[in-house]
């Protein structure tokens, strides 16, 4: 088949009736049903087909114009993409939604039930892994040539039950339905070397050389998913590795005759994909984990080479022609690999490969929490990749020679500098391999950034000041507002046309519009509508009845001690009390809505959680409490469930310790939607309000220079919990069993956080200033008129906080790349 052919091969159209075909042939040729026998998942298949068809097409064209112009590829290596559902997405970014729907109304199908049996895609954790997914939304939005590299895990992030108020983690079996959108590779197969030695020998020239031998090998294996940017010109590929056991290792024991021993490890060899670790913001230091890094890593820059080795002899042109970048550390580990294959496969000098390498990675960095920062014990390191441990100390060696010349005699700065941590077990610390083997380092908001420079990367910033850079995070517009909330899209499209979807700033000009109160009532029903729909789903999974005229206050992220979910529920007792103190009193009716999960093992987060739904069940059964305070804890958040809870909010919480969130991007998700944000000076909550205008943003609680401030003066929690009569009287009640007759020492731990074991994130400091914000929150609530204005308000200023502007930056400072525009 040759170019011509391709060119003209039959493309799948875009009306309705031909999608309709598509649709019917589908479900007949690729599920073997008509109509009559057709389930709703056969129905969902055959539209995801459809829509799959027109995918292709333009996937192709994409693949072939980087191919022919000989792009510079952007290679985005992350352990998690946190993608979600595809259909509607794919739908909207080819702008067929309309054509789809009125396809399957003929057939007599509901698309909304069809979309729902569709699996989430829930390879990530939370905002880390959901960041990676918006960028790739946005680089195939601004035609930019990436690839993202990841694992195909088998079991996902765990679906979460509540039984009994507690968390219980299930296996979440996404693939047991088969996944549509993916294209297996089988084809496209790379070793990845584990264990073995390492053998030294002089060449004739006397060039001394390494062999990685008695190596134990898995086989990656690719799994390709395309990637549609808005307006469906680009669609770029996501390629994910699953693990296959290699046919030699099988071999040798089918040789000997032991089937069923070859046959079980290669069961074991496949374990390596199995599963993603569920743990968010703590490294979990397990081998398998370090195996999993590695082998996405090795998987992907074979690839990457392979492809540039296509076309290119002259290896100086690889940052040309290569951009990675490592999201957090996990893949790291890339540093050393490249090192080894540039000079033990394909032996270039040292000198040569370091200065390439460090010109092709670029490392993001997530979080400045020590608990989070990935270091390997060097026994576990070199017991599994051996080589990449000796390039690692010959990597040391050379950048501290350079150090100890520009800082002669300061021995300090050298060991707090190294790549070892020498200090007790001799760790690896990934932190300081990616700075070293990058030419650019970036925080994740303004703040993050500062305090990379002025803390943990301080010495670091010194020797080289213009490595750390910032990027503030973004989100994709077209998923967290034209898909999730398509009241609001369609409402803002008819104000100030179509355009704010490819370019975020367009929303200021709904500035103007705040005076116009037909505008106003008409923001008002579409946020009231989407607030009646998560009611309904409340209702109907949790027989819980709440008032959509109450307000909706809504915390939504990862279970974290620094995230304060506790401190809402500090407020939400408060609440309780005064309700419970003067029955009659006039309150605005609140409901709070807390959603997200613990990592399995982080026992704390466990318990606040149960913590939640005990308070929840005596609030929610309380006669004399009525609609005027509800709490619901929804189980199993996710993808989806966000894109059904972040429209319907009015108050969005972001009340992390100043200091210990790096961005966030859920705080952009619900600012976006017209939510007002709740928050402290933390992460892009600065950003956010400078965007808004302080006046549209309840802020709260110290700062960080307040809290280094109290930390000097000697920080008191039990001193807070001695002034504050409400404070004492919450803490008491919680402390004492008031919320769990049944084990009334079951919050003892909770409450001994705070006042006996110093209050770590500060919540008995910060109380008091949250909770009489929450009252002038309150206040404003009962003025909607004025309430519905600052929500607007809030929309229009979110045009920094779009996932193209983080990519627009990345692209002209980072990975110096231009779009390629599909013919
Ligand atoms: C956006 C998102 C997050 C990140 O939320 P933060 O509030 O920034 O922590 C986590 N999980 C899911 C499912 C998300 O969509």
């Amino acid at each position: 088949m040759n170019k011509e052919m391709i060119l003209q091969r039959q493309v799948a159209g875009m009306g309705k009736e031909q999608i309709q075909a598509s649709l019917f042939n589908h479900l007949i040729y690729s599920n073997s049903k008509y109509p009559l026998t057709a389930t709703t998942r056969d129905w969902f298949q055959a539209m995801a087909h459809a829509v799959r068809d027109r995918l292709v097409d333009r996937w192709t064209e994409t693949m072939q114009s980087y191919y022919e112009q000989d792009a510079k590829r952007i290679y985005y290596l992350s352990m998690e993409f946190l993608v979600g559902r595809t259909l509607s997405n794919a739908m909207l970014n080819l702008e067929i939604d309309e054509q789809c729907k009125a396809a399957l109304n003929d057939l007599g199908q509901q698309f909304e039930a069809i979309a729902e049996t569709e699996a989430d895609a829930a390879l990530g954790n939370g905002g880390l892994g959901r960041l990676a997914a918006c960028f790739l939304d946005s680089m195939a939005t601004l035609d930019l040539p990436c690839y993202g590299y990841g694992i195909r895990y088998e079991y996902g992030m765990f679906r979460q039950s509540i039984e009994n108020g507690a968390q219980v983690e299930h296996p979440d079996n996404w693939l047991r339905y088969g996944n549509p959108w993916e294209f297996p590779r089988p084809e496209l197969l790379y070793p990845v070397k584990f264990h073995g030695r390492v053998v030294e020998y002089k060449e004739d020239d006397g060039a001394s050389h390494h062999h990685w031998v008695d190596t134990v090998d898995v086989m990656a294996m690719a799994y390709d998913t395309p990637v549609p940017g808005y307006g469906g010109k680009t669609v770029n590929n996501m390629r994910l590795w699953a693990a296959k056991s290699s046919r030699d290792f099988e071999l040798k024991y089918f040789n000997q005759g032991n089937y069923i021993q070859a046959v079980a490890d290669k069961n074991e060899s496949e374990n390596l994909s199995k599963v993603l670790y569920p743990d968010d913001s703590t490294e979990m230091g397990r081998e398998l984990r370090l195996k999993q890094q590695f082998f996405c890593v090795s998987a992907s820059l074979q690839d990457i080479l392979h492809r540039f080795r296509k076309h290119h002899e002259d290896w100086q042109q690889l940052p040309d022609k290569v951009a990675i970048q490592l999201n957090d550390t996990h893949p790291s580990i890339a540093v050393a690999e490249m090192m080894r294959l540039l000079v033990d496969i394909h032996h270039l000098p040292w000198d040569e490969a370091w200065g390439l390498t460090t010109r092709i990675f670029s490392y993001t960095n997530h979080t400045l929490m020590p608990e989070a920062l990935e270091t390997w014990p060097v026994p576990t390191f070199e017991n599994l990749l051996p080589r990449h441990l000796q390039i690692i100390y010959e990597i040391n060696h050379r950048f501290l020679h350079t150090v100890m010349h520009l800082f002669p005699g300061d021995g300090e700065l050298l060991r707090r500098l190294s790549i070892i941590d020498e200090t007790g077990e001799r760790r690896v610390r990934m932190s300081h391999l990616a700075i070293v083997g990058s030419h650019a380092v970036n925080g994740v908001a303004a703040l993050h950034t500062e305090l990379m420079k002025r803390t943990i990367f301080a010495d670091f910033h010194r020797i080289t000041p213009n490595k750390i850079v910032n990027m503030t995070n973004g989100i994709t517009p077209r998923r967290w507002l034209h898909q999730a909330n398509p009241g609001l899209s369609k409402l803002i499209s008819a104000r100030i046309g179509k355009a704010w979807l490819i370019d975020l700033d367009q929303l200021h000009k709904l500035r103007e519009l705040v005076g116009d109160s037909g505008f106003r009532q008409q923001f008002h029903a579409v946020k009231r509508a989407n607030k009646e729909r998560l009611a309904g789903i409340i209702r109907k999974q949790q027989g819980i009845e709440i008032d959509p005229d109450s307000m909706f206050d809504i915390q939504i992220k990862r279970i974290h001690e620094y995230k304060r979910q506790l401190l809402n529920v500090l407020h939400v007792v408060t609440l309780y009390n005064r309700i419970r103190a003067e029955a009659d009193a006039d309150m605005v009716p609140r409901t709070v809505i807390i959603a997200g999960k613990a990592a399995p093992g982080y026992a704390m987060a466990k318990l606040i959680i149960r913590l939640i739904n005990d308070v929840a069940e005596t609030i929610n059964n309380d006669y004399l409490i009525g609609n005027k305070l509800k709490l619901v804890f929804i189980p199993n958040y996710d993808v989806s469930h966000a894109e059904i809870i972040v429209p319907a909010a009015d108050l969005s919480e972001q009340i992390s310790t100043a200091g210990t969130e790096a961005s966030g991007t859920g705080n952009m998700k619900l600012a976006l939607n017209g939510a007002l944000t709740i928050g402290t000076l933390d992460g892009a909550n600065i950003e956010i309000r400078e965007e808004v205008g302080a006046e549209n943003f309840f802020l709260f609680g110290l700062t960080i220079e307040d809290a280094e401030a109290l930390h000097r003066a000697g920080y008191d929690p039990a001193a807070c919990y001695r002034n504050h009569a409400e404070l004492r009287r919450v803490l008491d009640m919680i402390a004492g069993g008031y919320f769990c007759a049944d084990e009334p020492t079951r919050y003892q731990a909770v409450v001994d956080a705070l006042l006996k074991h110093g209050d770590r994130f500060l919540l008995l400091a910060d109380y008091e200033s949250y909770v009489d914000c929450q009252d002038r929150v309150a206040q404003l609530y009962r003025d909607p008129a004025e309430w519905t204005k600052r929500a607007i308000l809030n929309v229009a200023g979110m045009g920094k906080f779009s996932s193209d502007r983080t990519i627009r930056e990345y692209a002209q400072h980072i990975w110096h790349v231009s779009p390629i525009v599909p013919r």
